[in-house]
């Protein structure tokens, strides 16, 4: 934990560009890939989602939810993309990344490049089925 980006960032006591935070956590400005791109961190060190405690979900969600409506309004987009990678920065983020008009989609870069790496899987309805189920299942255990 001592070497991850976003702990550092939080112990330092100053958050670059930061726009908005909560006590569960804070959101960015950084401009990474594109025009616009903002992050929100969880200030607790989690890496999955699965994590976060019950109490903090709506505390993630609703810096979510203004820093997409500042970026749709700056940039009149249609909506912004929600992403939760973490492959490199194992602390939990989400980023967010504006749809630009003249852009294009962020589905080309997620999916097309994961069927071109991996190929498209072709499940069966049963495989389907059996899929669902088995979430179910963990679910009901929750
Ligand atoms: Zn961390």
């Amino acid at each position: 934990m001592n070497d991850c980006y976003f702990c550092n960032m939080i112990k330092k006591d100053r958050i670059d560009n930061l726009i908005i935070e909560n006590d569960y956590a804070f959101a960015t400005g950084e401009n990474y890939f594109r025009e616009g791109h903002c992050t929100v961190v969880v200030k607790k060190h989690i890496e999955s989602i699965s994590d976060i405690e019950s109490d903090g979900y709506f505390s993630v969600f609703d810096l979510i939810k203004k820093v997409s409506k500042a970026l749709e309004k700056k940039y009149e987009c249609e909506k912004t993309y929600l992403l939760s990678i973490g492959d490199e920065v194992n602390h939990l983020h989400f980023h967010l990344i504006p749809k630009h008009k003249d852009k294009s989609s962020m589905g080309v870069y997620c999916f097309q490049k994961l069927v071109e790496t991996e190929g498209k899987p072709e499940p069966s309805d049963s495989e389907k089925s059996l899929l669902v189920n088995q979430l179910k299942g963990y679910i009901q255990e929750l």
